[in-house]
Order: structure tokens, then sequence, then C-alpha cells
């Protein structure tokens, strides 16, 4: 059982999906938390919604967008004050493109590298200094099977996914020497918002859920027939942010069901 009593965490995108689950499962594992994402409303809703559940422990929320440096700063500031050092960043925010090499522009290639970067960049960058005053930081980033197995029709993402798969690895290597590990996790396909909001954009409107995502489950060659449930990605992640994986630094754990096909 992972004890994180006494830690501090920072979950950036963690009012909704994969992001919420990890906040709830870090509190339930004693930790505190810090959350970030752009809707100051669902920020304000889910910092109190945790509070309550978990009154033991000090939830703080903050509206900040991961792609404007300043607000990631002005976020930093505030964890800084109120928790002083942070144990594990998990760099979560962010959302996928679907789109093909001829229907992507060059702006939307702009817009998705800048995503899949700058939300990983500007929130590193910021909670360094507090991540250097823990005895056992770790960063954990959410990344996509993408970054291996690309898919067409995620063009854009699948390309800029692969590029942080390579980013994690340098960074494990350039904060070995300040004893900060730097993991990422494999993702498939999870239900949360995204898949929730193609789900409601559906042709077919007779379809319901379960059978809009066991026909996604099908036609993706889930091997274990069903999309993944937010809180079995935010079970990686915390592992990954917890020194029970303190032997672990520049990986990724594939969480996904079995789709990845390459051993
Ligand atoms: P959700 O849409 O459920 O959650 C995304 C969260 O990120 C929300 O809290 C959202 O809040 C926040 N967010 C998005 N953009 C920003 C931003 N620029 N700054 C700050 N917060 C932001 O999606 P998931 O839980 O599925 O996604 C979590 C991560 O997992 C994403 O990076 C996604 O790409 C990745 N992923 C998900 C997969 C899946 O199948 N679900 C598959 C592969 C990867 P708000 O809109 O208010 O800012």
């Amino acid at each position: 059982m992972i004890n994180l009593e006494g830690k501090k965490a920072v979950v950036t995108g963690g009012t909704s999906g994969i992001g919420l689950e990890t906040a709830r499962l870090l509190l339930q594992l004693g930790a505190d938390v810090a959350l970030c994402s752009r809707d100051a409303e669902r920020v304000k809703a889910t910092t109190q919604q945790l509070q309550e559940a978990y009154p033991a422990r000090r939830v703080l929320g903050q509206a900040c967008d991961v792609l404007d440096a300043e607000q990631v700063r002005s976020f930093a500031e505030q964890v800084r004050q109120s928790f002083g050092a942070v144990d594990a960043l998990i760099n979560n925010a962010g959302q996928g493109r679907v789109s093909t090499f001829a229907s992507t522009t060059d702006e939307e290639w702009e817009t998705e590298l800048r995503l899949k970067f700058f939300s990983i960049i500007h929130p590193t960058r910021a909670f360094l200094p507090l991540l250097e005053q823990s005895s056992e930081p770790a960063i954990v980033c959410v990344n996509s099977l993408l970054a291996a197995q690309p898919e067409p029709h995620m063009v854009a993402t699948s390309a800029a996914r692969a590029g942080i798969k390579n980013l994690v690895r340098s960074l494990a290597s350039e904060f070995s020497v300040k004893g900060i590990r730097v993991n990422g996790i494999l993702l498939g396909l999870v239900d949360s918002g995204q898949w929730r909001r193609r789900y409601e954009a559906r042709e077919d409107r007779s379809q319901s859920w379960e059978q809009w995502a066991g026909d996604l489950a099908k036609r993706k060659h889930i091997e274990l027939g069903r999309l993944g449930r937010p809180e079995e990605a935010a079970r990686a992640i915390v592992f990954l942010a917890s020194s029970a994986s303190s032997y672990t630094t520049g990986s990724h754990i594939d969480v996904s069901g079995g789709v990845s096909r390459y051993a």
C-alpha cells in the first residue's frame, strides 16, 4: 500500500477525467493536492468537492492555462506559499486532435505541438525549484500510446506524443543529478471527457454510451474488450509519482488494455 502522508502533489488538468481521479487517489493516500485547469468555475467546484471529501488534507485549486507561462508561474507561487516543497508534479492537462495529414493546416500543427510540449515545459520549469526541495521528487507525464504506435487520423497528436516520450527520457537524464525521477504513462482509450465529447457528437443518435464504447473497443482491437477507466490510469500515475517506483526513471508504463502491438 502506498502511503503519501505529508506529501504534496500538483496535478494539471485536475478537474476532469484522469486528472480528477489522480487528485482523488493522491488525497485518499494521504497527500495534499494542488490542481489547475482553465475553467475557474470548474476549479472552484472541484476544489470544494475534494476538500469536503478529504477534510484532513489540503486542497488548493487555481484557474490556470498551462500554455500561459505567466499563469503557470503564478500557480506555482501560490503552491509555494501554501505547500512549500512539492513532491510530485503530474503533467496531465491537454487533449487530442483528430486530423489527417491532408486535413491539418500549419496553424493546427503549431497549436498541437505547442499544446503537447508547453503543457509539460511550463509547469516543469515553474515547479522545478519546489521539486528540488523534496526528498523524493517525481514528475509524471500523461502520454499516449500514439507516441509509439501512431494513428494516421491523429497525425499531429501522434507525432507530438512521440516527441514527449523522447522529452521524458531527456528530462530524466538532466534531472537525475537533482534526484528528480521523470516518467510517463502511455494511455490507450480511457473513458473520460474527451471520449464523452466524441460520443455526444456521434452520427448514430440511437446508440447508447455502452453500445458506442463497446463498438469502439472492438474496432480498436482492445484486448481487454473495453475502454480504460480514469482510476486505472490514476493508479499507474500515482505509482510513478511515489517512492513505490523509486528505481524507475526515464520510462513509460503502458495502460492501454493490450492495444499496443509491440512487445
Ligand atoms: P478530460 O477532457 O476529461 O480532462 C482534461 C483536463 O485538462 C480538464 O481538467 C481540462 O480542464 C484540462 N485542460 C485542458 N487543457 C488545458 C490547459 N491548456 N491548461 C490547463 N488545463 C487544461 O480528458 P482526459 O482525462 O482524458 O485527459 C487527460 C490527459 O490524458 C490529456 O493530456 C489527454 O490528451 C491524455 N490522453 C487521454 C486519453 C483518453 O483516451 N482519455 C488517451 C491518450 C491521452 P479545462 O478544459 O477547464 O482547462
